[in-house]
């Protein structure tokens, strides 16, 4: 199944494919400072596929901190994170604050990746982040 998502203004967005029922996505809420200030959801699945679909490519912001592993992908018209590459660009995680027609989803489990060391953190999202198409 696709599901869509997009940034408030529409510019930016993703098409997240996967087989698994909303209703039984594993919802993680990141406890980081970043997370916490977009009040971010976040889904991933190995199985699955997630692709780009930005309408207007120039509003698209990468914003990197920390270890500088992923790239968070933001609108620079209106703000709104929607989702996370890996910096090899090969897996990446959706904002599910952003799906269109907001589903159900199971409240999230709470996560706190302090203190991972970087080849721990890429050895994480290699087995739970989803393939980019
Ligand atoms: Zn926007």
């Amino acid at each position: 199944m696709e599901h869509r998502g997009h940034c408030h203004c529409g510019a930016i967005g993703f098409v997240f494919t996967t087989a698994i029922l909303p209703a039984e996505w594993a919802v993680r809420r990141c406890q980081c400072a970043f997370c916490t200030a977009h009040a971010a959801l976040s889904v991933s699945d190995p199985s699955g596929t997630l692709r780009l679909t930005h309408r207007d490519p120039e509003r698209l912001v990468r914003y990197q901190f920390a270890l500088r592993t992923a790239d968070f992908l933001l609108c620079s018209a209106c703000g709104v994170y929607i989702a996370a590459v890996s910096r090899d660009g090969t897996r990446g995680i959706i904002n599910t604050r952003t799906l269109a027609g907001s589903p159900a989803l199971p409240d999230p489990q709470p996560m706190t990746y302090d203190g991972e060391t970087e080849s721990a953190r890429l050895a994480r999202r290699n087995e739970r982040w989803t393939p980019i198409a």
